[in-house]
């Protein structure tokens, strides 16, 4: 027993300053998955799906006190699998059933709605979640699952609609801009610039998030030249990054070098301490429960007075939780 606590105690001692860091109060990149959708994602048609009361359990765990859910209604338009038939119906479902699992945990968990943003109902179901008093907090779209190109000029007028609407009804928007990475698009500096251009400047009036520092978990060339253009944009005042907010969402990954943890800590200086969020992803594995995810973001080269602003930041649509 002894030995055992003198072991501990010297391991204790020996813990870099980072460990002394505070926990997140916000995780702000988290899915649930309804049965149905972990059927289909999984193809397990026993999947159990991961609802609030798992996450909550999970967010306990790492001391966090809330959680913005994104629904991932999107999955089921996701353009490299199978068309579902009626689509909007699953959609509909998976966002009503996030709104309903959120509801239990009001002063918790706040959801985003979400669908493909290329299919013909996606304005119609913006409206709707407009309405809805769970889901009108914002809109999560991700550009890789739903095959947006930000090449063809047709994908972009048909988002930059729901950018525009979104903006109409104040809803803040969070993106996973990484383009496809099954139907091998391109992505980088030039379709981070069409995002600037003609996305983010469709919607001026609300915050947008830009989830896994503008790639899709992990950290890659493509995605520091894509995040190369937010950062330039940020040094010239550039206006349409005013509202801009960056997750940093499962980019530390185990495997990681020390130059890899190195550009990214420079990144997240270039964009500012203060704009950047922890979020965890869906805690579909251990590795990124958010107590890991944490502990995995700890790893970059960052100082204590900086991860304690990252995890003291709030974005404006994760504040006023009293009022509901
Ligand atoms: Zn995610």
């Amino acid at each position: 027993m002894r030995f055992v606590l003198c072991t501990t105690l010297v391991v204790l001692s020996f813990l870099p300053a980072t460990q002394s860091a505070p926990v997140p109060v916000i995780d702000s990149h988290q899915h649930l998955f309804s049965p149905a959708a972990a059927a289909l994602v999984t193809g397990n048609p026993n999947a159990p799906g991961i609802n609030a009361r798992n996450l909550i359990e999970l967010l306990d765990s790492a001391g966090i006190q809330r959680a913005l859910v994104l629904s991932m209604a999107y999955t089921w338009g996701k353009a490299s699998r199978a068309p579902v038939a009626n689509e909007h119906e699953y959609v509909k479902a998976e966002n009503d059933w996030t709104a309903l699992q959120v509801a239990q945990y009001p002063d918790r968990l706040r959801a985003f709605c979400s669908f493909n943003p290329l299919k013909p109902y996606a304005l119609e179901e913006l409206a709707r979640c407009s309405k809805d008093p769970q889901l009108h907090y914002g809109l999560k779209l991700h550009f890789g699952n739903s095959d947006v190109d930000l090449d063809n000029p047709n994908d972009v007028e048909k988002v930059k609609k729901v950018f525009e609407a979104a903006n109409g009804y104040h809803m803040p928007i969070v993106v996973h801009l990484h383009t496809s990475i099954d139907n091998k698009r391109k992505y980088g500096a030039d379709q981070a610039r069409v995002f600037l251009n003609k996305l983010l400047a469709a919607a001026p009036d609300v915050p947008v998030q830009i989830a896994h520092l503008a790639g899709s978990g992990g950290y890659d060339s493509a995605t520091d030249s894509a995040l190369g253009v937010f950062t330039d944009a940020i040094a010239r005042h550039d206006a349409r990054v005013k509202n801009v907010w960056f997750d940093a969402t499962v980019v530390v990954r185990p495997a990681m070098s020390p130059n890899d943890l190195q550009q990214i800590a420079a990144r997240i200086r270039q964009i500012g301490v203060e704009r950047v969020l922890y979020g965890s992803d869906a805690p579909a594995s251990p590795l990124v429960y958010p107590k890991a995810g944490w502990a995995e973001f700890q790893r970059l080269p960052l100082a204590t007075v900086e991860l304690l602003v990252v995890a003291t930041n709030i974005p404006p649509y994760m504040r006023d939780f009293a009022k509901r």
